[in-house]
């Protein structure tokens, strides 16, 4: 028999329920409601919970609140989302009156006196995933404002940190501030702009005391709440960091209190924390809230790192962390802090990088032990192949492939990745090895992120396999019905051996008869998870990913972790170097000066305009005002324009026509950014190169200097400030497509290099890939060695880690695509 786990016909049974039910609500609470919309079957899943409650034994409020709940669910699909929120956040505060109500004792205590909620459901850390409304000081409304922010449990409130530290021990003179530093000073303010002000100019407040004067400055919210609260003359605080304009000290968006003086209330010999703001909520009465779950709730957090971990890495354990983050010593260093070099900062940023490689490894044991095919080693396709090719291999090409047989001959599937920057010939090399699959009695597949680099891989690949032997297709997702049709019916029949594509080879439609490999061209633009549903085509295929974005090495370390890595680090013989500027608009006529020396010895120039986010149909009209101006720069020169939204036969004429050297100028939007290849074409011009990121614009340069002749690469960008230009300088300085990447990590962050941005969700809230790399290099050590000594952590002392794994984590990796 196997009815419903626990039947609610007693208070024990009863309360074992209530967590069940407050799981899928909160994870559907989690992450500001994202995904709420994605979330179904959440109604069905707690009415059928509901009706394992047997509500006859109990008093009438406790059958009351129980029929709300279900009154909650009643029709909850066609809730609109803000609907749902509330029912959601209504739902919650239910089931903690229920929990109140039910526990023996806490009944008739306060709240925040836990022992008995705690012995009752979960012997151990229960109160931990109790709604956040247990903490003293939150009521419905401040507990609504803290679920937006992500923070739903008394546990996620103890991982709320404080974005800064304020160090009131040393609150000083105007004039002591230092520029790019964190300071803090008191003085009384002289003026402030009148009224707030949105728009370009900030919202000013000056602030002077006898030693000199600094302006305080919004730029967007804040300006209301502070016009609304001070006035000239009043004595105030503030802390931020310290800049200069214009011959002045100035803090932008510092943190700013009224001085009363009184010292008792805010002590002064202290480092306050200060966390982000919270709408509704007062910095000091949100400091409290956070305090008094940490005076209640951080005693029963267990730190789930064995402690080997924790001694190798010599970090301190998670309790003595929190604690000094939320209660920072009187003696720690306040820069430390800031800076997240703390050592309790180190410890948080270990444990997520650690969960990371944790769940990397265990990736990695799972297809290591997957019984793959063992490829013979057969060369016949590939010397007919060498015969068509006009070049010899690269020594890393020759190295590289020599990994990737390697590979393809041992039973384990292969999961490599082969990084290497444009013009390396990654092609080169995926070609071969297929062939040797191919030799084996096996299929193949390619996938690229674009029609046109599909296409263009299809008219390559086609054409230096045209000896005979080997069947190329193409299979994209504008293909007529029909066409498509009789592709499918081939792939399955298995007399299709290469088939290059797009996304449309993950289409369920898609059969094939025995995929054996899968290549994945500039991973970068695909998630995991469409690499994962190519793969499963095929039984145990091998896969081989290749990007042409330098990934830094931590990055690479996080993302593609479970994968061995070659790595294509020469290109060949005969390229010239690029030469790289950057220019500010107005010095176009320079520019246009070799531009027309270029066209005149039949060269060819590629003009990129930006991609403008918002809208498609913009980027479209700017690339054609460009197309405009240059007919009247460059008189008589024939150009050719391409964007994102032309027809595919109609991109594939004017990029056939730009290859035929029909047209001297080619305007396009960043379409071109992959794969194109011509070699006639010499100049690379970039219009506001500001809005593109490096990574971006090491890629577009890659497509000049593919001849023998020398190229050259212009920025212009326009005079948005010094930053901007400094940044791109980068480019003026190295052609190492790992140095640019790396700094890209540092001024962008991954998600950037990723093309992540869209999760919204950082990956790590405290890890910093660039900072913190030899954390990272430590926690993956540590991580390996964990999993190969126990892949389930499945031993008594991992019990923690792995409910952490597949808790509070599991979410997270997802994300990333990991898990
Ligand atoms: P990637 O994909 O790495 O950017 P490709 O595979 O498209 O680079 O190769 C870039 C260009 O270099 C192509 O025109 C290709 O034919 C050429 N190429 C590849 N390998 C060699 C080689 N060993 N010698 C000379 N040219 C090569
Ligand atoms: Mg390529």
């Amino acid at each position: 028999m196997s009815g419903p786990p626990s039947k609610g016909s007693d208070r024990a049974g009863t309360l074992k329920l209530l967590p069940e039910l407050r799981r899928p609500l909160v994870l559907a609470v989690r992450n500001n409601f994202g995904g709420l919309e994605r979330i179904t079957g959440l109604d069905r899943r707690i009415l059928h919970l509901l009706k394992t409650f047997q509500p006859d034994s109990f008093p009438k409020p406790i059958r009351e609140r129980f029929a709300k709940l279900a009154e909650l669910m009643n029709d909850y699909p066609a809730a609109t989302v803000d609907e749902k929120r509330k029912r959601l956040l209504s739902a919650l505060a239910l089931l903690d009156a229920l929990e109140a109500k039910l526990a023996p004792k806490a009944e008739s205590e306060s709240v925040s006196s836990t022992e008995g909620l705690r012995e009752v459901a979960y012997p151990d850390r229960r109160p931990l995933y109790m709604s956040v409304q247990f903490v003293k000081g939150v009521g419905p409304r401040v507990a609504a404002e803290l679920a937006a922010r992500d923070i739903v449990t008394v546990e996620d409130l103890l991982y709320f940190l404080p974005r800064r530290f304020e160090d009131r021990r040393r609150v000083g003179r105007i004039a002591d501030l230092q520029v790019g530093v964190v300071g803090q000073a008191r003085g009384v303010i002289a003026a402030m702009s009148s009224g707030p002000r949105f728009g370009r100019r900030p919202f000013e407040v000056v602030v002077q005391d006898d030693s000199g004067v600094v302006t305080l400055s919004w730029f967007h919210y804040g300006a209301q709440a502070v016009s609304a609260r001070y006035k000239v003359g009043d004595p105030v605080r503030f802390s931020g960091k310290v800049s200069h304009f214009r011959n002045r000290l100035q803090i932008v968006h510092p943190d700013l209190s009224p001085d009363n003086g009184d010292e008792a209330d805010e002590p002064d010999r202290s480092i306050r924390p200060l966390y982000p703001d919270i709408k509704g909520v007062t910095t000091r009465r949100l400091a409290a809230i956070v305090l008094a779950a940490v005076d209640a709730y951080l005693p029963l957090v267990r730190d789930p790192m064995p402690e080997a971990i924790l001694r190798g890495a010599g970090l301190p354990d998670l309790v003595t962390a929190l604690e000094a983050l939320h209660r920072p010593a009187e003696s720690a260093e306040v820069d430390h802090l800031n800076e997240g070099r703390s050592a309790a900062h180190q410890r948080l940023a270990f444990d997520e990088f650690f969960f990371v490689q944790t769940a990397l490894a265990q990736r990695r044991e799972g297809t290591v032990r997957q019984a793959g095919f063992a490829h013979e080693r057969k060369t016949d396709l590939a010397t007919r192949f060498y015969k068509r090719f006009p070049h010899t291999l690269t020594d890393a090409q020759r190295r590289v492939l020599k990994e990737i047989v390697a590979d393809l001959m041992d039973s384990k599937p292969m999961n490599r990745l082969l990084q290497g920057d444009v013009g390396s010939g990654k092609t080169i090399v995926a070609v071969l090895s297929a062939l040797m699959v191919v030799e084996n009695g096996r299929q193949a597949a390619l996938m690229a992120p674009t029609e046109i680099l599909a296409e263009q891989h299809f008219r390559t690949i086609s054409a230096l396999c045209d000896f005979g032997g080997v069947t190329v297709e193409l299979l994209t997702a504008d293909l007529g019905r029909a066409d498509k049709r009789a592709v499918y019916e081939r792939i399955e029949s298995g007399e299709i051996d290469l088939v290059i594509g797009t996304h449309a080879l993950i289409q369920k439609g898609v059969r094939f008869k025995n995929l054996g490999y899968v290549i994945v061209d500039e991973q970068h633009r695909f998630g995991v998870r469409q690499r994962v549903m190519l793969a499963g085509k095929g039984p145990a295929s091998d896969c081989l990913v290749m990007t042409a974005t330098p990934i830094p090495r931590s990055l690479a370390m996080t993302v593609y972790g479970d994968l061995d890595v070659s790595i294509l680090d020469e290109l060949p013989q005969g390229r010239r170097p690029i030469v790289t500027q950057v220019h500010w608009i107005n010095e176009w006529p320079q520019v246009k000066t070799v531009v027309q020396t270029e066209i005149r010895a039949g060269r060819q120039v590629y003009v990129i305009t930006p991609l403008i986010r918002e809208s498609e149909k913009l980027d479209v009209s700017g690339a054609e005002e460009e197309v405009e101006r240059l007919r009247v720069e460059l008189p008589d020169t024939p150009i050719g324009l391409l964007h994102g939204r032309m027809p595919r036969d109609e991109k594939e004429r004017v990029m056939r026509a730009f290859l035929e050297g029909v047209y001297d100028v080619l305007v396009a939007t960043s379409v071109v950014e992959v794969g194109i290849d011509v070699p006639n074409a010499t100049v690379m011009v970039v219009q506001h190169a500001e809005r593109f990121g490096l990574s971006q614009l090491h890629q577009l340069r890659g497509r000049v200097g593919r001849g023998e002749h020398s190229s050259y690469c212009f920025l212009m960008c326009e005079k948005v400030g010094e930053e901007a230009r400094e940044r791109l300088s980068v480019m003026e300085e190295t052609t190492d497509g790992f140095r640019i990447a790396e700094r890209d990590l540092e001024i962008r962050g991954p998600g950037d290099i990723l093309g992540t941005r869209q999760t919204g969700s950082p990956i790590f809230q405290h890890a910093n890939l660039v900072r913190d790399q030899s954390l990272l290099v430590l926690a993956r050590k540590l991580a390996f060695d964990l999993v190969a000594r126990d892949p389930d952590l499945g031993l008594a002392e991992h019990a923690d880690l792995r409910r952490e794994l597949e808790g509070r984590w599991r979410e997270r990796l997802k994300l990333i695509g990991i898990g």
